[in-house]
């Protein structure tokens, strides 16, 4: 039996029609599998049962319903959801993105649900992956710890968030976020296409300020960000006010300067008129000192961007340190006299290592 080339989660409408065609189908087969896959969490083609016997059975063999595997569940005490997925990367040699290296068996990635719940709505935010590891080795962060063994595609990324709406029956997913696994802005046109399928009405009809992408700076891919006109929130994961403190935590600051790194945030918010995030993750005696604060100020000022402040999560084997909740707030303080919109953003998942920062791509936590 020949093997799948496609994968459903890779293609989009008009492609998808394409290859109905091409199996002697009628083209609206394509609206009716994207309909049961997207609207109806179905993607076993034997049970789509609108369509012809024949057609299922054909869907069966020429099209690839998921690459995931799902090898992990595990739930924390705040309602956070984490998965393991493993990646069927045995790709037949016409298949688009031949970029990710299988080391030792398949890879792995981990992405997360976290549920919110305020007076006035309730919020499921998918945090996903875009990488398997992480090219640039934050030095506080799990993610880098194994270096990066490859790309995920557009259709690995929308499986994440399609397979994270399926674990609540609240409803589902409202907000998606770039912040696990990788540096998104390094797998620029897998990362952009993925936007357009979570945002589309076929697919999942996320709406593009509620998509969140973080990088920890490559002004280059900023501006080409600004100039696709998705209208989504740039976060630029800055973590320290200087660049002296940032070459000892992030090592591609040696080759980008904060000054470069702002340039490139300013031109984002000039051409596209939305307000960037910074985040800014406090370790304890490295970078969250009154005197970091109000050199930090002054950067998010001059950009006019907000701050997202984070308490470093614990990971084995790392040699930082969580500061404590009074020295968080303090900073928190500085910044918000200062006149800077500023928010804690909340850790959570932390029982599960789910949390900012403690993703990995094995199981071996
Ligand atoms: S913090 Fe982000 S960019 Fe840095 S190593 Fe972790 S995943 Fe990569």
């Amino acid at each position: 039996m020949p093997q799948p080339v496609d994968y459903v989660f890779d293609l989009d409408p008009e492609s998808l029609r394409e290859r109905v065609l091409s199996w002697e189908m009628p083209a609206y087969r394509a609206d009716q599998i994207l309909d049961w896959v997207y609207g109806r969490h179905v993607i076993n083609p034997l049970e789509m049962n609108n369509l012809s016997l024949r057609d299922r059975e054909v869907l069966a063999q020429r099209l690839c319903f998921t690459r995931g595997r799902v090898v992990r569940h595990q739930s924390a005490t705040d309602g956070t959801q984490k998965l393991l997925i493993e990646w069927n990367d045995a790709r037949p040699p016409t298949a688009p993105n031949h970029s990710l290296a299988v080391v030792a068996g398949q890879p792995q990635t981990e992405c997360v649900m976290i549920p919110a719940q305020d007076t006035t709505r309730s919020r499921r935010t998918a945090c996903v992956s875009s990488q398997v590891g992480c090219p640039v080795g934050c030095r506080f962060c799990a993610s880098g710890l194994g270096g990066l063994e490859g790309n995920l595609t557009a259709g690995q990324i929308v499986e994440q968030v399609w397979r994270l709406g399926m674990l609540s029956d609240l409803g589902r997913i409202t907000n998606v976020v770039f912040m696990g696994m990788g540096e998104p802005l390094a797998n620029f046109d897998q990362v952009a296409r993925a936007v357009r399928t979570l945002m589309a009405d076929w697919a999942l009809g996320i709406s593009g300020r509620k998509i969140t992408i973080s990088t920890v700076g490559l002004p280059a891919q900023i501006r080409r960000l600004a100039e696709l006109d998705l209208p989504v929130t740039l976060a630029i994961s800055l973590h320290a006010p200087n660049d002296e403190v940032r070459r000892r935590i992030i090592p591609w600051a040696e080759f980008v300067t904060m000054a470069q790194l702002l340039e490139a945030g300013r031109y984002y918010f000039e051409r596209t008129g939305r307000e960037i995030t910074l985040e800014y993750v406090l370790l304890h005696a490295v970078n969250d000192r009154p005197e970091h604060a109000r050199e930090l100020a002054q950067v998010a000022r001059e950009l006019r961007s907000n701050i997202n402040l984070i308490q470093f999560n614990e990971v084995p084997a790392l040699p930082y340190q969580r500061p404590g909740d009074a020295e968080v707030r303090r900073f928190r303080d500085i910044l918000a006299q200062a006149g800077v919109n500023v928010h804690i953003r909340a850790s959570r998942g932390r029982d599960i290592a789910a949390a900012c920062g403690q993703l990995r791509h094995e199981a071996r936590v």
